[in-house]
């Protein structure tokens, strides 16, 4: 087996890697949206409560002190009805007249508080509903997180010891260079690429990653298999066994 056969293996095991890792860490960060979102409408939640609770206390203040006016007009209108003289009785009309009309703006007053309680307590159920709604997605996201993570789990420590295996056989320098693209560069088509046919009777072909083409030594010798690197890009090269299997087709 030719170093970059070797080489191309390691690669496949850590593209599984990936992609494993990749959908745990999709899963996991629509987890984090779900929880992030549920909060939220706590905090709403909370803030509307308290709210309510505020308007609530404004409403009974409103009323109690409805209620002692009444009291007072009640009993101004008993001694109204037992009063002597006409000036007394003009005194106490004057003063059930003003208590009247400070009630009055009470009472409107306390309509108002209650319409508005009304309407709070009509959000808050939205609220709750919201929250009620997300915190089922939440569970769900969090029951298919921990799923994942333990279906991949065995995988992942399956391919974690064929690749401890599969880097012993790829020579140190080929190795370092892997790596060290494996850092720079995130997708892992841009550490490794294959050629790409373009035209196969003229030998024409391309690089994956940068889709320049690649001069005809750089071909012969990635079909001996020798490491070689795109001298465009700087990603490394290999042919697929189907593009390998038709150029030595071609030679016979
Ligand atoms: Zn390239």
């Amino acid at each position: 087996m030719s170093t970059t056969e070797k080489l191309l293996r390691l690669f496949r095991v850590d593209q599984q890697l990936g992609g494993l890792e990749g959908r745990l860490g999709a899963a996991q960060r629509f987890l984090d949206a779900q929880e992030s979102a549920y909060a939220e409408l706590q905090t709403k939640q909370e803030s509307q409560n308290a709210q309510l609770r505020q308007l609530m206390a404004h409403l009974a203040n409103v009323e109690g002190d409805g209620d002692v006016i009444q009291k007072r007009i009640d009993e101004l209108r008993e001694k109204m009805n037992s009063s002597q003289n006409s000036k007394e009785y003009q005194a106490l009309l004057v003063e059930v007249g003003k208590l009247t009309a400070d009630k009055s703006v009470l009472d409107e007053q306390g309509l108002e508080h209650m319409e508005k309680c009304d309407e709070l307590r009509a959000s808050i159920q939205e609220t709750e509903a919201a929250a009620a709604e997300r915190g089922k997605l939440k569970k769900v996201a969090k029951q298919d997180r921990d799923k994942r993570a333990s279906e991949i789990k065995e995988k992942v420590e399956a391919l974690r010891a064929e690749r401890e295996e599969l880097v012993g056989d790829v020579p140190g320098n080929v190795l370092t260079a892997y790596e060290a693209r494996k850092v720079r560069f995130e997708e892992s088509d841009e550490v490794m690429a294959p050629l790409v046919e373009q035209n196969l009777k003229r030998h024409e072909f391309t690089c994956g990653a940068c889709m320049m083409g690649v001069p005809v030594d750089l071909l012969t010798a990635l079909m001996s298999g020798r490491f070689s690197t795109c001298t465009s890009c700087g990603v490394i090269l290999y042919l697929e066994e189907a593009s390998a299997e038709k150029l030595t087709a071609g030679k016979k």
